[in-house]
């Protein structure tokens, strides 16, 4: 192999194209007008503006009026559970593999005294759904689920839970994190009941600090952050125009590469190689709930940091459970899938995109097999 380092850790972040980082920076030189002033050239800027939303829209199945941007989609989950319901004495339902800016927000929520239930994860690292839909009553505000989970990786059947929710109580919001989907899924926002959908940009090979919450036409939702009135009230604040023009382009781009990707026979091909070679792995979330850009594995007795630096030393970069929470000891997710704390220690994150190649793959999978074998050798004499 090259000196190239394989980046195997895109669930945590990925590279900005120069392409893409060339169309940001003209809107902080050329084009640096604020889209809100009243001359020519500012009008050309908002309507740059206009046009990313329509085709941020169009890769959601929705128009260009529905989507507001945010500073990052922490801003859009919070902004979800915050503002988006009108029944503010309601109680909450998500599911317990949230990402922590939709669990911790709603721990937020709960210690203002608000009922908020939580739902358990199956094995497979889906959420239960016959006990999500137990937990939704005729009070219920909001149900939040996690579309696909950044921990494991696995795929919630987002639109048919939201149809479930709506049969059993029609006035629910329906919001669900959109983070690892965007872009890898096929997603038809408005063929579903979804009222909400959160998206971040440096997911996939936008800028960081940049942000989408697809809301639903006809929702009408009050602002979380207030001040100018921008993106008509519902998100004050000047846009990060370049940052969102970039976006536009890089989730396109991006797009256009997952088509030709075959995750799903990358993650298979990984899964075979470990469990053929290491029969004490576990593959955590069921390999078989749909999981294709996300890898979560653990080898009980091994510290998957260890791993991790062995692996950094061949040029591999890859996670551990999820880079939000890596001062978390034990993961909620994985505690949820019955992971002892060993387990949780032992376990490491592939996250691909399409930019990987067959070759890095390949090499990665075998530096990763001699790694584990070794580290096995030393801890078992
Ligand atoms: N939701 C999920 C599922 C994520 O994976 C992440 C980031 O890792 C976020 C939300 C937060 O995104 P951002 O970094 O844009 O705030």
């Amino acid at each position: 192999m090259s000196d190239k380092l394989i980046y195997l850790d895109s669930a945590a972040t990925t590279a900005v194209d120069k392409s893409i980082a060339e169309i940001a920076l003209k809107y902080y030189t050329d084009d640096f007008y604020n889209p809100s002033s009243l001359y020519k050239q500012a009008h050309v800027v908002k309507r740059q503006l206009e046009d990313a939303a329509a085709r941020i829209g169009r890769l959601l199945g929705a128009d260009g009026g529905d989507i507001v941007f945010t500073s990052c989609a922490t801003e859009s989950n919070n902004y979800a559970l915050e503002c988006g319901y009108k029944n503010k004495k309601g109680n909450l339902v998500i599911s317990g593999g949230e990402h922590a800016s939709v669990y911790e927000k709603a721990m937020n929520i709960k210690s203002g005294g608000r009922d908020v239930r939580i739902v358990p994860l199956k094995p497979d690292g889906r959420v239960d759904g016959e006990k999500l839909l137990a937990a939704v009553d005729e009070n219920t505000a909001l149900v939040s689920v996690i579309h696909v989970s950044n921990e494991t990786g696995a795929i919630n059947d987002a639109a048919d839970l939201c149809k479930r929710v709506k049969d059993k109580n029609k006035r629910a919001v329906f919001h669900s994190d959109g983070v690892q989907a965007f872009c890898k899924l096929n997603i038809d926002l408005q063929s579903t009941g979804i009222d909400l959908y959160s998206v971040s940009a440096h997911k996939v090979g936008g800028l960081k600090g940049v942000g989408a919450l697809y809301v639903k036409k006809g929702f009408n939702m009050k602002p979380f952050i207030v001040g100018g009135g921008q993106q008509g009230n519902r998100r004050s604040g000047t846009e990060n125009v370049g940052g969102i023009v970039s976006f536009a382009a890089a989730a396109e781009l991006y797009k256009s590469k997952a088509a030709c990707f075959n995750a799903k026979a990358v993650y298979n091909y990984l899964v075979t190689q470990i469990k053929s070679e290491l029969d004490y792995a576990i593959i955590n979330g069921s390999a078989d709930s749909g999981n294709c850009y996300i890898l979560s594995v653990s080898f009980p007795g091994i510290k998957g940091e260890v791993l991790a630096h062995m692996l950094e030393e061949k040029g591999i970069l890859i996670g551990l459970g999820s880079a939000c929470s890596t001062h978390v000891k034990q993961s909620r997710v994985h505690l949820q899938l019955g992971l002892s704390q060993k387990e949780t220690e032992g376990s490491i994150r592939i996250s691909l995109s399409p930019d990987n190649t067959v070759d890095e793959i390949k090499y990665a999978a075998s530096e990763l097999m001699a790694a584990v074998k070794k580290l096995k050798g030393i801890i078992d004499g």
